[in-house]
């Protein structure tokens, strides 16, 4: 499924004179801040394509000659090109709002070929400053993302609209639909649902009717730095083992889909946690993780009490699930006394050490292996 960004020139890449609303010459060109740097990370982290569309009201004609939109229309795309920004593709419609072509914006004519032929719908949008590039976006079932224009209002109430300040705040916002995913999954035991997204705040809430395991989950999703809401209702009149595996299953799927793309990746990341919270409660984690794409577990702990009521050998499970669900190779070692303090350095260990090897070298997209496969 391809992503698409489809783009409104004037007023979203450049700025609208607000004297004729039209660029009909080289000294009126100012690119809108952040635009480019914007847009060569979309191509290049995002893998996105970048497809131009835009209304030239009454190109052609006396009133706005071919050779002032080209002059303009050539050294904008060669600025572009000179920082590795390429267009796959610009549709330039002609006609005047009074007399319009069915091509014109809102028409969706343009982009149906594009939604014809697969598309990543969660991912893909439409970007302007104007109501009808909104109106396009909510006629091809996309959201629009909606640049502030000095000359017209924004309509906060367009339901497919996302107000947006600039373009760092849409680099922002496709980094956070990027690296976000949606996991659900119901068996007879257990029904759980997990929002996630890498990079994220830390903004962590969980249920999972365990209260034990909802700590340690905060602890593991906040050290990672995710953005982690997981809801998880299981059946609790058994024992916890269904749900706290389930939940190793989940968050492993969530993370091997997050990981389809590994270039640039750091790979591996370690976590040291020491914790002197009493001077005889001390605990001592190690842990290392490698984004291997081989799920298995290094297991060194022993536990002398069952923290939750929950057996310790219920965490190697949970874990043991995570590494092979994920395809990472997790290799945790934990002393101390008291057993809660061991294990809550194990999951805040094993967020650290995932935050480090989910880094990403945004400059240097290679894929982390001599093998060339990971
Ligand atoms: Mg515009």
């Amino acid at each position: 499924m391809r992503r698409y960004l489809f783009i409104d020139r004037d007023g979203t890449l450049i700025e609208e004179p607000p004297d004729t609303q039209q660029v009909d010459s080289c000294e009126r060109l100012r690119l809108l801040p952040y635009v480019i740097s914007t847009l060569r990370w979309a191509q290049k982290v995002g893998g996105y394509r970048l497809v131009m569309i835009t209304n030239q009201d009454g190109l052609g004609t006396p009133s706005f000659p071919e050779k002032n939109f080209w002059s303009v229309q050539n050294l904008l795309i060669d600025i572009f090109s000179s920082e590795g920004v390429s267009w796959y593709a610009i549709h330039i419609d002609r006609s005047k709002e009074s007399a319009p072509s069915p091509y014109r914006k809102p028409s969706p004519l343009f982009l149906l070929p594009y939604i014809e032929s697969g598309i990543d719908r969660e991912r893909s949008f439409v970007i302007g400053d104007r109501r009808t590039d909104m109106l396009l976006a909510q006629r091809i079932g996309l959201r629009g993302l909606w640049l502030p224009n000095p000359l017209h209002q924004r309509d906060p109430s367009l339901p497919n609209a996302v107000l947006v300040k600039d373009w760092r705040d849409i680099q922002f916002f496709l980094r956070s639909r990027l690296f976000f995913i949606e996991v659900e999954r119901q068996t007879k035991e257990t029904h759980i649902h997990l929002q996630m997204t890498l990079y994220g705040s830390g903004a962590v809430e969980v249920q999972t009717g365990i209260g034990f395991f909802d700590h340690m989950l905060t602890l593991l999703a906040f050290h990672a730095g995710w953005d982690f809401r997981l809801r998880a209702v299981g059946d609790l009149h058994v024992d916890v083992h269904h749900t706290i595996e389930d939940v190793a299953i989940v968050i492993g799927e969530a993370l091997r889909r997050l990981l389809s793309d590994k270039r640039g990746l750091h790979r591996y990341g370690q976590a040291i946690q020491e914790q002197l919270l009493l001077p005889m409660d001390e605990a001592l984690a190690f842990v290392a993780v490698d984004l291997s794409g081989r799920g298995l577990i290094k297991w060194n702990a022993s536990f002398s009490e069952a923290p939750g009521n929950i057996s310790p050998t219920l965490w190697r499970h949970f874990f043991e699930t995570l590494a092979r669900e994920a395809g990472i190779t997790l290799h945790i070692w934990v002393r101390g006394k008291e057993a809660h303090h061991m294990i809550e350095a194990v999951f805040k260990g094993v967020g650290r050490a995932l935050k480090a090897a989910l880094q990403r070298e945004e400059e240097d997209l290679i894929l982390p292996s001599t093998k060339g496969a990971l």
